[in-house]
């Protein structure tokens, strides 16, 4: 057993202390702790045994799957990397992270198996990563079940695994411009598993249900905190409200993670009814704002569930309690114990309370860096406080208000105006479910703020009511928007995360700035 701060040991902890009791639920299957333990341990010692050392990097390109979770904790016992790649991301960019990361292992599925391959075509260095595929036993060779031949007894390791181990390296975007590798180490998902278990009361009988993708980084604040405590966890296929609310029905959830537009299909689900999600002890938001109304309709219809968690793949930064909730509306919290949390202003001094700028957070649930990337690095931590590029304030009690992203602030005539400010106000039109305000060029101001809308009912309202509407409600005149664009959909990412570039991008086309 690794008694280190790693999480190599957790998986064989569970199997060892509560081995009967229920550790997965993912792929139509319901495994004990005992029987994960087992597969697991197959197929660590399947890696090491096609040479996989401590250190390597095992790359996947999977939907959310049993096998997925094998991987994640098969590395984590024999000190291998694990790389989560989107199935979202085309051929180029996958060939980029691919290349980036020098994988010795790509796993895939049958589904994917064309994308890998072009993948690999664009990316000559590739030839020595290993293509393995999950449930697909047409090429044995290459199959994942030709793995798991070298028994199930617990790996042996040269040396134990150790806490300042790379664990993960998670990148945020392929699709344009320099991969972006996160490093995320064991000592740090080790500490995420202690934090997020403690913070949001998972105990060995919680039931935790994975709805996103386990590609994204978010997820692996309830799957740590999950597998902690020896709890059960139940994965998801692609996100579906209806299936979400039949799922948290049937397997008595008490614990789910969303991004906030996942809470607004939920609640707008014609299957949703309070009483259905009753079993909930815990409704997590984080990745992107919920809108104050959403958040009140959260309240109102399942109360005293809602946390928030405010952070980025670098970094987990602040936890709204849910005890906290009511009394610090309108806040994503506070930092969690051993973390720092801080407003700088653009000189680097501290700013007062109630005053804006940009947030900093200090602590052991940082990155240890951008993979391969020291001048990123350098730029993004300084002094080990990592930069945001999100902007907000604290209360005198040390609670923080986000106020918006550096990137989507409009300079309008060299006026800041805040997209957030400007959604708070549409998404209570009764017509309108969801939001995104960005800006666009204009010839006088610069730029100036466009909003796009999803609405509950198609066709209920058209984009010119909605823009007179809007108009007559904001504060000031620079918050006034040019346009209300109405879409079927707003573009997401693998998590679910509205893509306001994408949405911004057509606006801006021709020009070398705001894209
Ligand atoms: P990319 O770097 O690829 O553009 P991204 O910036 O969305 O992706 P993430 O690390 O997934 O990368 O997201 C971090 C950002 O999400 C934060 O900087 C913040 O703007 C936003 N965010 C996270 N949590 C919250 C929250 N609770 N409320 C509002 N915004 C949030």
């Amino acid at each position: 057993m690794n008694n280190a701060l790693t999480i190599a040991g957790l998986v064989t902890r569970s199997a060892r202390h509560r081995p009967e009791h229920l550790a997965v639920v993912a792929s139509g299957q319901r495994l004990t702790h005992h029987d994960f333990n087992l597969r697991v341990n197959r197929l660590a010692n399947g890696m090491l045994a096609a040479g996989v050392r401590r250190g390597e990097r095992i790359a996947t390109l999977l939907p959310n799957c049993l096998e997925l979770l094998d991987i994640y904790w098969a590395a984590a016992k024999i000190g291998a990397v694990a790389v989560p790649l989107s199935p979202m991301l085309l051929a180029p960019g996958l060939a980029s992270l691919l290349d980036d990361s020098g994988a010795v292992m790509l796993f895939t599925t049958g589904s994917l198996l064309d994308l890998a391959r072009q993948a690999a075509a664009l990316a000559p260095r590739l030839s020595g990563c290993r293509l393995v595929l999950v449930g697909e036993d047409a090429d044995p060779a290459a199959s994942y079940a030709a793995l798991l031949t070298h028994g199930d007894a617990e790996p042996v390791l040269p040396s134990p695994v150790a806490p300042s181990d790379l664990y993960n390296i998670m990148y945020t975007s392929g699709t344009t411009g320099q991969p972006k590798g996160i490093m995320l180490s064991q000592q740090v998902r080790a500490m995420y598993a202690l934090l997020c278990s403690s913070v949001f009361r998972i105990g060995p009988e919680s039931v935790v249900l994975a709805t996103g993708s386990l590609v994204f980084n978010g997820a692996f604040v309830t799957m740590m905190g999950a597998f902690f405590a020896g709890a059960t966890y139940v994965v998801h296929g692609q996100f579906d409200a209806e299936a979400l609310i039949d799922t948290v029905r049937r397997e008595r959830v008490t614990h789910i993670m969303l991004v906030p537009s996942q809470i607004i299909a939920v609640l707008a689900s014609p299957r949703f009814a309070p009483e259905h999600l009753g079993s909930l002890q815990m409704i997590l938001s984080l990745g992107a704002p919920l809108h104050s109304h959403h958040k009140d309709e959260l309240q109102r219809l399942l109360p005293g569930r809602f946390h928030e968690l405010y952070g980025l793949t670098e970094g987990f930064l602040t936890i709204l309690d849910k005890t906290d909730a009511t009394r610090k509306a309108g806040s994503v919290g506070c930092a969690p114990p051993f973390m720092d949390m801080r407003i700088v202003r653009e000189d680097g001094s501290d700013a007062a309370a109630g005053e804006i700028g940009e947030i900093v957070g200090r602590g052991p649930m940082l990155m240890d860096g951008y993979f391969k990337r020291a001048d990123l690095t350098a730029a993004a931590l300084v002094d080990g406080w990592l930069h945001t590029g999100d902007v907000g304030y604290v209360d005198e009690e040390g609670f923080l208000y986000l106020v918006d992203r550096k990137k989507d602030m409009i300079d309008s005539g060299g006026v800041k105006v805040y997209p957030r400010d400007i959604e708070e106000l549409l998404v209570e039109h009764p017509a309108v479910l969801e939001v995104a305000v960005f800006g666009v060029p204009h010839e006088k101001w610069g730029e100036t703020p466009l909003a796009a809308v999803v609405l509950r009912e198609p066709g209920s309202v058209d984009g010119a009511a909605l823009k007179e509407w809007l108009n007559g409600r904001v504060g000031a005149r620079f918050q006034r928007v040019q346009e209300v664009v109405v879409l079927e959909a707003f573009p997401r990412n693998a998590a679910g995360k509205v893509l306001k570039r994408a949405l911004r991008e057509p606006y801006w086309e021709g020009r070398d700035t705001k894209i």
